[in-house]
């Protein structure tokens, strides 16, 4: 008889602030992100002793009339959300209304506050171990400071957890930080026992801002990135892969403005700069991520650090392309040999040696560009693309249905590409920044030395390493996909055995064994601009759209052939 009862508010606020109250850091955080609702321009914080003794945070937002701040250090008393449905897309940081009385809880408290536009008379609101202990006029310039002082003074217990005040300070540093990257257009101050230990102005560039809170040198090694994939966009920055390394990465994901946490995420990105970096280095990140509201729940976690996705694998997916997207032009940017474009409409027929063809001025398409986003419509392609099986791109020509074979087309467009580049002498190339090394069968170091020039002149350069080593230092990129020691390793055992023999010259063998090991194979996944510029460069080669190996590049079926089937003819 009579074991359960309904809990006391303050031992119930007690347990909610063990949610939302885990160390000083925690209270920045809440109060940070509160004057941030409140439409702040400038934030300051103020820690003594690592913020166990005091910790307080002012804001020239909007402040509070009495009212409204008396119901505000109550549990559940938010201005932010109504119903359950306005959390369906939530942009306030906060809207769970526990952070103030969970924070009063545990502390011993006070808000100082005046509304925008009152008439000069403020509040001053005093709550001790979480109750309400005197509420006074105070003059306060519009907007609000809170003090929190003795945080866990009435909590022993959870007071022992704290640990030193270097790692105290160093944590709220973190948690004011993480907001500061999130919103560049209100300034932010943090000082500790008098130190200023963080100052951010406001800045117009994710950049500035991370000078400002890192220092110059992490601001120049970071590349943009920026890429969209459906519903998704991806925006930010991110390390050159020279210039990461094993410890002190920052990584920081956003959500529509949002913080949040997810090691996942993170390590998609990382998935991003494939072998560009060797194995325990870790770049830094800062990524925010757009998406509809109704995509990411971020009421799953007390203090919202962490969020939840609809589609999280598609999310993964297009974090790591637009990391790897980012860190082409760059590495491209190092190019080598002759850039020169390739014409990809070139007539192959015209055969000769390098420098005998003129450029093509019409229908040049750079390298890097093949699976560029294309601008505008595409001229023979259709916009609306279907990939089946990850291996078929099937869409609506005049004359029927059209199902291409990406791995049988792209190969056709590389090898007219080779051809141009191998007459001309010289496609572009990117320096790897690890060089590959391949251990090779004595015939295959033959093949190397016997195509050496070839080989140069499509993008590897591959130099004797002694023994039976050769050491690559440059690659071309003919998609993101692209797996240069394996085409290469491919390439080479396939002249040595003297495939594709029958084709009429050295130059042609060797294009067309190019391009079959360089396409984008079957099975491999292609999003709508990739599909869009294939086609575009299929519809632009001269020769008949089959691949090197005779197979065709497209299948129709014709209209007629459909009516008839369907019996409508
Ligand atoms: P939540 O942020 O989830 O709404 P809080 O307990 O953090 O809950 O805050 C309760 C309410 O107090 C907020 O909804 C807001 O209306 C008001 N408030 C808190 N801090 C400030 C501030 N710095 N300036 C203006 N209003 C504030
Ligand atoms: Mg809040």
């Amino acid at each position: 008889m009579g074991r359960i009862v309904i809990l006391p508010t303050v031992v119930v606020d007690q347990i909610a602030a063990g949610e939302v109250v885990e160390r000083p850091a925690s209270v920045v955080k809440e109060l940070v992100e509160n004057a941030l609702d409140a439409g702040a321009t400038a934030i300051t914080v103020e820690l003594e002793d690592g913020g166990r003794a005091l910790i307080r945070v002012n804001d020239d937002g909007a402040g509070m009339d009495r009212e409204d701040a008396v119901l505000a250090v109550d549990r559940h008393a938010t201005s932010k959300i109504r119903r359950a449905p306005d959390l369906v897309g939530v942009t306030t940081y906060g809207f769970r209304g526990e952070a103030l009385a969970a924070i009063a809880a545990v502390s011993v408290f006070e808000l100082e506050t005046a509304p925008a536009g009152g008439e000069g008379v403020g509040t001053r609101l005093r709550v001790r171990a979480g109750r309400l202990d005197g509420v006074d006029d105070a003059a306060h310039a519009p907007g609000t400071t809170v003090t929190v002082a003795r945080l866990f003074a009435n909590t022993p217990a959870r007071r022992k957890f704290l640990r030193t005040r270097r790692s105290e300070t160093r944590a709220a540093v973190e948690a004011l930080t993480v907001l500061a990257l999130a919103r560049l257009d209100v300034s932010f101050r943090l000082t500790s026992d008098g130190r200023t230990l963080l100052d951010a102005p406001r800045v117009s560039s994710v950049a500035e801002r991370i000078a400002a809170l890192y220092g110059r040198g992490l601001a120049d090694q970071l590349v943009p990135v920026e890429h969209g994939d459906g519903y998704v966009s991806v925006r930010g920055l991110a390390q050159r892969p020279d210039s990461a390394r094993t410890s002190g990465r920052k990584a920081h994901l956003f959500v529509n403005g949002r913080p949040f946490k997810d090691p996942f995420l993170v390590r998609a990105a990382e998935s991003g700069y494939r072998a560009t970096i060797p194995a325990g280095v870790r770049p830094s990140l800062f990524l925010a991520i757009g998406v509809p509201g109704d995509r990411v729940d971020v009421n799953v976690h007390p203090a919202k650090l962490e969020v939840r996705f609809r589609d999280k694998a598609f999310v993964e997916r297009v974090m790591e392309e637009a990391v790897r997207a980012s860190l082409q032009p760059m590495a491209a940017a190092a190019v080598v040999g002759v850039a020169e474009p390739a014409a990809a409409g070139r007539p192959v027929a015209a055969q000769g040696l390098p420098g005998a063809a003129e450029p093509d001025a019409a229908g040049v398409v750079q390298q890097e560009a093949l699976f560029a986003p294309a601008e505008g419509g595409v001229p023979g392609a259709p916009l609306d693309l279907v990939q089946l099986f990850d291996t078929y791109i099937v869409f609506e020509r005049p004359e029927g249905l059209a199902v291409v074979d990406q791995h049988s087309a792209h190969e056709r467009v590389l090898y007219e590409q080779a051809m141009a580049e191998l007459e001309r002498g010289g496609g572009s190339a990117q320096r790897l920044l690890l060089p590959l090394t391949l251990d090779l069968a004595p015939e295959e170091l033959e093949v190397v030395e016997q195509y050496g020039d070839l080989l140069a002149r499509v993008g590897f350069e591959v130099e004797p390493f002694g023994g039976r080593s050769v050491v690559v230092q440059t690659a071309p990129n003919p998609h993101p996909r692209f797996d240069a020691r394996r085409c290469l390793e491919e390439l080479v055992a396939d002249l040595a055995r003297g495939r594709l023999s029958g084709l009429r010259n050295r130059l042609e063998r060797f294009a067309a064994t190019y391009g079959c090991r360089a396409a984008v194979m079957a099975g491999q996944r292609l999003a709508p601009d990739e599909m869009r510029a294939l086609l575009r460069r299929l519809f632009a080669c001269e020769l008949p759209p089959h691949d090197v190996h005779g197979r065709p590049a497209i299948v129709t079926m014709s209209r007629a052939e459909l009516e008839r089937r369907f019996g409508r003819g």
